[in-house]
């Protein structure tokens, strides 16, 4: 993913996550990259944690990346859910892998 595509996710991402905790868990939303990881991180919830190792991936730069196949996840697919771990082939296989073992 290029740069100024990490840049826009990296907002997009830390503007969820304040959403979350004003929405959520009623916290002033504090200002700043670092305020909002470590009130996030204070509150060690599931959402507010996927999203954090969102941000870490967008810093290590391979936000975007199957962790599976390593392919790009489309970028629609990352803005309807910012957390997205797998592209649509590997997630397709995961459930229908799912499904036989059910
Ligand atoms: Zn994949």
């Amino acid at each position: 993913m290029k740069s100024e595509e990490l840049k826009k996710f990296d907002v997009l991402v830390l503007g969820r996550m304040r959403e979350i905790l004003s929405t959520k868990y009623n916290v002033a939303v504090p200002e700043g990259r670092q305020e909002i990881l470590d009130a996030a991180s204070s509150f060690d919830r599931p959402d507010l944690n996927e999203l954090a190792f969102s941000l870490r991936r967008i810093e290590k730069g391979i936000y975007g990346q199957c962790v599976i196949c390593r392919h790009d996840i489309p970028v629609d697919v990352l803005e309807a859910n910012l957390t997205a771990r797998l592209c649509p082939s590997c997630q397709t296989a995961m459930h229908e892998k799912s499904d036989t073992a059910r």
